[in-house]
């Protein structure tokens, strides 16, 4: 049947769409979740839960309270969060107070349909394309989330570093599990080396131990040999868009560029194009 990849493309794309718009809450909740376990666990910080929990007998998760418009508060009705389409019907304005909804949040589910529906076209009805697509949705989530709070969840990097190792064991990527487990040591230990030496030389740190394990997390599912071609690309890219920023003077106070979304650029990149093209894209 020479139109099978298109159609599990199509229907991974689909279903990305979902996922991407299953993604929004994640990164709209977690850090938000994360923020209020922290707070709960400070007892010092007691005013800084109240600030943040204003009413604690209501749960606050990724499935509920339901969604709300960020302006007026009208609640989102299930016809009005249909991935896409519901952003081009209310032509990407709110139905009650007409505030303009961002852009970001078709971009992401977009973006996750892409890259589901080039795992079904890549890979077929498979399994390999199913764990490649959740490989694929959670470095994008961690990428949002990086980019909008420099936070990488634990929640998602340390899950991902384990689907990779048991993905690899499974004979779902392309590398062997020791390669996959070199990989995963190999990269956390050596931005942790890159971490200590930065910080011991100019006492600042110049990246977090979240970068660690989402670099260890790509290891584990692209193998060792990736490492190289995944942190030229993330520096290289990360270093040209930190000085656009700091040339456009949209730095961030602290003058903090997250590492991660670039992190995960180059670990899609590497899962699609292969490392080797990415090297010789750099011109190695
Ligand atoms: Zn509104």
């Amino acid at each position: 049947m020479p139109d099978l990849p298109l159609a599990a493309a199509a229907l991974f794309g689909l279903f990305g769409l979902l996922v991407g718009s299953f993604l929004n809450v994640v990164v709209h909740r977690l850090p938000k979740m994360l923020e209020l376990r922290w707070a709960a666990e400070c007892a010092e910080l007691q005013a800084e839960t109240d600030r943040l929990a204003p009413t604690q007998a209501e749960p606050f998760n990724l499935l509920r309270p339901r969604s709300r418009c960020v302006h007026c508060g009208h609640l989102i009705r299930w016809f009005e969060n249909i991935p896409v389409l519901s952003f081009l019907a209310l032509r990407g304005r709110c139905r009650q107070c007409a505030a303009p909804i961002g852009l970001r949040y078709p971009a992401l589910e977009l973006l996750c349909a892409a890259l589901f529906a080039w795992c079904g076209w890549r890979w077929g009805l498979s399994w390999e394309a199913l764990a490649w697509s959740g490989f694929s949705a959670a470095v994008l989530a961690l990428a949002w989330i990086d980019w909008d709070t420099t936070l990488l969840p634990d929640d998602i990097t340390l899950p991902l570093l384990w689907a990779g190792l048991c993905a690899a064991a499974l004979g779902l990527t392309d590398t062997t599990l020791p390669a996959a487990l070199w990989g995963a040591v190999a990269a956390y230990l050596s931005l942790w080396l890159v971490y200590w030496a930065f910080k011991l030389l100019t006492g600042k740190e110049g990246m977090g131990y979240g970068d660690f394990k989402l670099f260890a997390a790509l290891g584990a599912w692209l193998g060792w040999q990736a490492l190289i071609p995944v942190i030229l690309m993330a520096s290289v890219i990360g270093a040209v868009v930190g000085i656009g920023i700091k040339l456009l003077g949209r730095l961030r106070t602290g003058g903090y560029v997250p590492f991660g979304p670039f992190l995960a650029l180059a670990g899609l990149c590497a899962m699609i194009f292969g490392p080797t093209a990415i090297l010789a894209t750099i011109g190695l």
